[in-house]
């Protein structure tokens, strides 16, 4: 349904939006380039308010997040709209177009939430939960309000302003947020967007919660060396705690490149490690992804797929009382 957006300025004829770096210049009738805000009777309005096309019981590794709640189970909601294009989305039926939806309210979604046994809160994902953001700011306050035990998580590609970004991360336990690739060449020509701000995403981010990163390598685009490199490099200035996912691209969408080869994320995988403490490559079967001590390499959490065991029961190693970035 409509709904008034936060984060916009008024003009003669046109309205300014300010959620996210695209800063759309919106009139009346046209939309931005998240395809889900507009104006209507002069009043800048997104229409997926409330709007939910996907819900789903995941595991929280199914996010990505490995060292968030390990093992545990979340309600993973999403509507439509996304203010990127990538050419390889998973999910472009939900992003780049209006979808079927069903209206559900912020009470009835709480609701939803507290009645699912062994569930440890909502996980806004599947589409660009920014462009979501009156219904996921109202909800996400609302479930602080009521129990700040409660799990808040964004699967989110971090570009927002920062004015929205420092109003919602009062009420965010965790995100995990892609870092697409490390040219503004890539951003630009393959997701519709500029890299800048979700660095900046991801400096502030990891000032006020847990986060996470995913890199989906795709095939003779982002997959070099250097590229993983420089991504690994940026992370570990920030914080070298912080788990990067290396994940395999298979062809979706637009992009027709073949998949990326298991090897070049092999090597990926070993390059990021000389700077973070946590790499983990996601789509490919048969690769350990276990987290080990980084001091002495004991063995914390096993992951076969979903299938996983928690063998930490705090953060420290107990072998060595190493600190391991980890929330249980
Ligand atoms: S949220 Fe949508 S309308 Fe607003 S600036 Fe971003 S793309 Fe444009």
């Amino acid at each position: 349904m409509d709904h008034e957006i936060q984060f916009y300025n008024k003009y003669e004829d046109y309205i300014k939006c300010k959620l996210c770096p695209h800063n759309c210049k919106l009139r009346k009738g046209k939309f931005g380039v998240c395809k889900v805000r507009t104006v209507k009777e002069s009043v800048g309005v997104a229409i997926n308010y409330g709007e939910v096309t996907s819900a789903n019981v995941d595991p929280i590794e199914k996010k990505p997040l490995y060292h968030y709640k390990p093992s545990k189970d979340i309600l993973s909601v999403g509507t439509f709209g996304c203010n990127m294009s990538c050419s390889f989305c998973q999910n472009y039926e939900i992003s780049q177009y209006v979808s079927k939806s069903e209206y559900i309210d912020i009470e009835s979604l709480i609701r939803f939430i507290l009645d699912i046994q062994g569930n440890i809160g909502i996980a806004f994902t599947y589409n660009e939960p920014f462009m979501w953001y009156e219904y996921i700011y109202e909800v996400s306050k609302k479930i602080k309000e009521y129990d700040k035990d409660i799990s808040v998580v964004l699967v989110t590609n971090g570009y927002v302003n920062e004015e929205p970004l420092l109003k919602l991360l009062p009420y965010v336990d965790a995100m995990n947020i892609d870092l697409k690739g490390y040219t503004n060449r890539y951003y630009n020509n393959i997701c519709g967007a500029k890299l800048e701000p979700v660095l900046n995403t991801i400096k502030i981010a990891s000032e006020h919660c847990h986060v996470e990163i995913t890199t989906l390598m795709v095939n003779e685009e982002n997959d070099s060396i250097e590229e993983i490199s420089k991504i690994a490099q940026f992370i570990g200035s920030i914080d070298k705690n912080i788990p990067l996912h290396l994940s395999r691209y298979f062809p979706r969408y637009k992009m027709e490149n073949p998949a990326t080869h298991v090897d070049a994320i092999i090597q990926a995988r070993n390059e990021a490690k000389k700077y973070l403490n946590y790499v983990y490559v996601g789509n490919i079967a048969g690769v350990d992804n276990n987290t080990y001590c980084p001091n002495c390499k004991y063995e914390l959490i096993s992951r076969d797929i979903y299938d996983t065991k928690v063998i930490i029961n705090g953060d420290k190693c107990p072998i060595c009382r190493e600190y391991i970035n980890i929330t249980l």
